[in-house]
Formats: C-alpha cells, structure tokens, sequence
C-alpha cells in the first residue's frame, strides 16, 4: 500500500517583496501555498502570483484559509498584534520571517547588518567591495530582492542580508556567518511597547545560533551593544571598530596618521582615510563595518582598497543635490530618527552656515540629541511639516526657525536663508508620512524642486 505523505500547508501574510518571495520558494519546493494580504497587493507581485500559479487575497483575512496552516511566513510590517497573528499564536501555528524560511534552502555565507543607522549603505557598501572583487554575491533583506526569490531561483556564494529589527523578530534557526551591528539608538519603540530593552533583544537575534567559527563586527563604543555584549554568552569571534584604537582588540581603527587600519586573521590591511568614498564619521563606520567583513571573507587589500574609495554613495543619505549661486544642497530625506541627523550635523562645516529643513511625522523625537550641534552649525532651522509646534518650541529660542508647511514653501524659505558657502541639510529627523508618501518621495521631490531653482 502507498502512502501518502500529506503536503505541507504553507501560508504567507503580507504580499509584497518578502511574501511574495517566499510564497514563490514555498511553491518551488512543492508546498501548499497561500498568500493573504489585509491591504491592496502591487500589480506586479499579483502578476509574480499568478504567473507562479499562487492562490492569493487581498483586502481581508479569511481565517478557515489560513489558521489551517502547517507554518506561516510573517511579513515584517504586520505587528505582533495584528489579530490574525493573535490567532494564529493561541493556536501554535509556528510563524516565521521570510529570511528565516529561505535561510533553510541555501547554504551560502550570510553577512547580515543590522542597526539602528546606517544599515542601507553598510550593506550596499558590502555588497559593492564582494561584487567588484569578483565573488557570486547576492543582496537581500530590506535591499534589493528577496532572500526567498534569489534562493528558488538563483545560486549565489554569499548573500548581504540588511536586516531590521522587524525582520529579525521572526527568526529562531538562522545563522548568519558574519553579524555586523552598526548601532543600537532608540526607533520603532512604538512597536515594542515603548521598551527600549525590547527593541536590543529584537537586534540581538542576528548573534542567535552563532558558533566559534563565526564573526560578530560592532561599533565598539555603543554603550547599548557593549553591555549587552557583556551580559550574554556568545562563541563568535568578536571584531570591533572604532574611531579610535582601544587595546589591542579594535579590529579597525584611525591611527596617529589619518590611515585606517583594519585588522582580522584572515586579511589585514590599512589605507588613508582620506581614500573613503564617502565622507562623515557614520560613513568612516559604515565604511570601516564593510572592510571587516571583507577582510573576513578573505578579499584581496587591494579590493577592498579600491571599492571602498569609488562607492557612489546612496540616494537619500547625505545626497548632493546641487549647488545654487555657492549654496550646496543636500538630500539626507533618510535621516527619520534624530540620531542619524546627528550624524549629518557632524559632517558639515563648523561655523553656523547651515540651514537645516527637519520635520515631519515625530516619532517621540527628542530633539537635546542634536541641540549642540545646532548650536554650533546651523544658521536657521526650516520646520516642514504638518504640525511643526514642537520644533518651534524645543529650538525657537536657540536659532530663528521658520515655519512651513509644503516642501515649496520650506525650498523658497532655505533659498532666501542661505548665502554662498552655507548648506542647505534635509535632515528631517521624523518620518514622511504627513506631507509625503515615504521617504524616497520626499527626496526625490526636494531634489526636483533644487534642480528647478537651477533652471
Ligand atoms: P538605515 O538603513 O539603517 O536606515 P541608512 O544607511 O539608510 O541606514 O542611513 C540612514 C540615515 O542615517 C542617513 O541619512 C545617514 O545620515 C544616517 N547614518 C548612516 N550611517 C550611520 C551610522 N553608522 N550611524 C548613524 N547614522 C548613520
């Protein structure tokens, strides 16, 4: 008598990139998949669903389609409250991340970053030095395609996984080889019932699973990552980064000389700092985070060298957008958090010849993060946003601040500010979503409204 192995039910909640991906892996190897999505699915993920024969809603949750589930790929938008993952838990359905789903289909090294700043450009940054040396890599995670949709269809040697904390919340078995930790400042704390110790241990997972082969790189002065660090047991091999050597285990450091050092068992090598691509202390970071893994995946110095120096740099994060009458203007619509704001106040010039747009949808900002280095920087502050109270009160007595309430408005407001030599910085500190539909859309419409004034 045969029997029959019954076919595992595989149902996957959210249809965009990550979902969608995994819906198309989970058909690939021959499960009974299911995509349901509470909101509106893109055209084009519909189309991938039904060129790959996927059964899929949108608009609702039907519960006898999906609390039927053998295992359940989460995306990483949908909050653990969500009534449908309330469900799915009483039930012990086990829910999983798409990272962690395609994870069990691959056995390429992973080099996954995750933080709180800085994630985009570390991995795109990894991904450039390993592409341009030569290596099969593969660029995943909060970038680029799906982990899932690369593993059906793809073979590639290593992945450059970004990360969020979102993402790492549903991952139990995956193990990265390389983990990189940028940082750890407070964000998203709305999602972790304002914890902050939540949202370390959401970041802390990217160690889960770790052996003595394995690496973690991190930014040796987060007092955050430190004491955590301290306070678990891991076997990976430790590698920090500073700007500055700390003992003889800072991996990659400045020394006297202005030459980054970077130095792992695999490959040691130093080059001037002055050679970076991309300037500011969170890039030399960024910057010094790639070079470790690099050097840990046994890239040649002069790869490393050489891709670290020619990196174009990434839309929205300190972006030049051109330069009116001696005014340069800068695009860095990414920064939605204070602390990546400080960090692009820290890369302008010190006498106050900035002009700073912030604003936005506040996310419980606190603004003392930045208020030295507004002090000693900025010209005058641009408020552009919906309800620019806050901003107007934390700073309306250290620096004149304007009030805007459109991004033309905000535009005339810096032109009539700034004289030659200043910068005009959109740094805004605060998400989008109030005057614009994301980040992208608030860059691309500052950039089109500077090369105007060009005209
Ligand atoms: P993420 O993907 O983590 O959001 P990005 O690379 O997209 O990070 O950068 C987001 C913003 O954070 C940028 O606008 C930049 O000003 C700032 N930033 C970049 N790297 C760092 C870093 N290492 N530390 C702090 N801030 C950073």
């Amino acid at each position: 008598m045969t029997q029959t192995v019954k076919q595992k039910r595989l149902v996957v909640l959210g249809g965009g990139e990550s979902g969608v991906g995994a819906a198309i892996l989970a058909k690939v190897k021959g499960m009974d998949v299911f995509l349901s999505d509470m909101g509106k699915i893109a055209p084009r993920y519909a189309d991938m669903l039904r060129e790959h024969d996927i059964p899929f809603e949108q608009g609702t949750h039907t519960p006898q389609l999906i609390l039927n589930a053998d295992e359940v790929v989460k995306s990483p938008g949908i909050p653990p409250t969500a009534p449908m993952v309330q469900a799915l838990a009483e039930r012990n359905i086990p829910i999983i991340s798409e990272i962690e789903f395609a994870g069990r289909y691959t056995d390429a090294k992973m080099v996954c970053i995750t933080g709180s700043n800085g994630k985009t450009t570390t991995t795109l940054l990894t991904y450039h030095i390993l592409k341009k040396a030569g290596i099969n890599v593969g660029l995943a995670g909060n970038v680029g395609r799906s982990l899932a949709l690369q593993v059906a269809f793809e073979r590639h040697d290593v992945y450059v996984i970004e990360l969020s904390s979102f993402q790492l919340e549903n991952m139990y078995e995956f193990k990265a080889n390389i983990a990189v930790l940028m940082n750890i400042t407070p964000d998203h704390l709305d999602r972790y019932e304002y914890k902050m110790q939540n949202y370390v241990r959401a970041k802390f997972r990217i160690i889960n699973n770790l052996t003595a082969q394995d690496a973690i790189i991190y930014w040796q002065d987060d007092p955050v990552i430190t004491s955590q660090l301290r306070a678990i047991s891991t076997e990976a091999r430790l590698f920090p980064f500073s700007e500055h050597s700390e003992g003889d285990n800072t991996a990659a450091y400045v020394d006297d000389e202005g030459e980054i050092v970077f130095n792992t068992p695999v490959e040691s090598l130093n080059m001037p700092r002055a050679d970076l691509a991309l300037n500011g202390l969170h890039n030399l970071f960024n910057s010094m985070a790639a070079g470790l893994s690099a050097c840990l995946l046994d890239i040649k110095k002069e790869d490393i060298r050489n891709a670290l120096s020619d990196f174009e740099g990434v839309e929205h994060r300190l972006e030049p957008a051109g330069t009116i009458d001696g005014v340069r203007w800068i695009n860095d619509s990414k920064a939605t958090n204070v602390n990546s704001c400080w960090y692009a106040l820290e890369s302008m010039p010190k006498a106050k010849t900035t002009v700073l747009i912030l604003g936005g949808k506040d996310k419980g900002n606190d603004y003392t993060e930045i208020e030295h280095l507004v002090d000693e920087k900025v010209k005058a502050i641009v408020a552009m946003g919906l309800h620019n109270e806050k901003i107007i009160e934390f700073f309306g007595d250290k620096v004149k601040v304007v009030d805007t309430h459109s991004l033309d408005e905000a535009v005339a407001a810096c032109y009539s500010l700034a004289s030659e030599g200043d910068t005009v910085l959109l740094s805004p500190c605060c998400a989008s979503f109030d005057l614009f539909k994301s980040y992208e859309d608030r860059g691309r419409q500052f950039k089109d409204a500077v090369k105007k004034l060009m005209k």
